[in-house]
């Protein structure tokens, strides 16, 4: 794990320590330029695994918290790295300025190559290189003097410069800036990239009262938080079905067989066709009961049914067809 001190330097109320007045109406103080850039390193550092992060200064800005107190947090946490977060200012109004990098002036090989890293990434995300100091200097700080692990401190821009001022009030600048200590940190930490949680979300629809409450309450007893809300159900006018017409077969319908009694006193003949016009084959004696199989028209009669026997038809006007 590896463990980076973060300083904000000074704090809100740090006299002299501000933006100069004639640039910046607002006269913004240097901590809060501060603890923008070092907000914006730990929130983007949030999303990595093998880094941790303490900030060493109050993070309200209101306690001015000594020097000594900060050094010794960060030695007995074991950082691995201290940065130093400031901006410059001399106090007179200048034109010139750029972002310098400051280690001890009897730096460990470790802390010169984090300065220089940290330096040109600085450089080359906001191009904020000046001519005003030199830009990886070393000097005897106590930031960078009392600390036991490789130190920097960052001046990132002059507040009294009418180059510098404008640029490092602006958010996009310290966005940049803190991406760019960021980019160095993780390359020379190993830290990696949080893998995103995926969670998933259950919709269940249509639920009656009842049984939500039912759900609702098993889900709650899991310890699930589970939101359970009302719709007015949405009831559609089933659709008339209209099927197309299809062009209907006609299938003659099936002659159904029936009994009837021979009612007249004579008989009735049988005839081989249905029609007094046939050969007459046989009789059948008043009251006999048959069984019709087929009708037909034909000559003598309004109809003739042929017998189920197969002798031939007889006149059906003169049968009384039997109730079923
Ligand atoms: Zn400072």
């Amino acid at each position: 794990m590896f463990k980076l001190a973060l300083n904000a330097g000074h704090y809100k109320y740090t006299a002299g320590k501000r933006c100069h007045w004639e640039i910046d109406p607002k006269q913004t103080r240097e901590w809060v330029l501060n603890d923008r850039i070092c907000d914006k390193i730990q929130k983007i550092l949030e999303g990595y695994d093998g880094i941790e992060v303490l900030r060493i200064d109050d993070t309200s800005g209101e306690i001015d918290v000594s020097l000594k107190n900060r050094t010794d947090k960060a030695n007995k946490w074991g950082a691995d790295l201290w940065l130093g977060i400031h901006h410059n200012a001399a106090g007179k109004k200048f034109s010139g300025g750029g972002i310098v990098a400051y280690v001890y002036t009897k730096p460990s090989a470790e802390a010169l190559e984090w300065q220089k890293a940290l330096y040109n990434a600085a450089i080359k995300a906001t191009g904020l290189k000046g001519n005003r100091s030199t830009p990886l200097a070393k000097k005897n700080l106590h930031e960078v003097r009392e600390t036991k692990m490789p130190a920097v401190l960052m001046e990132c821009g002059f507040m009294d410069s009418t180059v510098d001022c404008p640029i490092i009030l602006t958010e996009e600048f310290a966005d940049k800036i803190a991406e760019a200590y960021v980019s160095v940190i993780i390359e020379r930490s190993g830290a990696t990239k949080k893998k995103p949680t995926v969670l998933y979300r259950v919709q269940v629809e249509g639920l009656s009262e009842k049984d939500a409450e039912v759900f609702e309450e098993e889900l709650t007893g899991k310890g699930y938080v589970p939101t359970v809300t009302a719709y007015e159900a949405v009831v559609e006018e089933p659709k008339e079905d209209i099927p197309e017409e299809e062009p209907k077969e006609i299938i003659p319908e099936a002659f159904v067989p029936y009994k009837a009694q021979v009612n007249t006193p004579s008989g009735v003949k049988i005839r081989s066709g249905a029609g007094t016009n046939y050969a007459k084959v046989g009789s059948i004696k008043n009251k006999t009961v048959v069984t019709i199989v087929d009708e037909s028209k034909g000559a003598g009669a309004n109809l003739w049914g042929k017998l189920s026997d197969g002798r031939g038809w007889i006149a059906v006007d003169y049968t009384v067809k039997e109730k079923n």
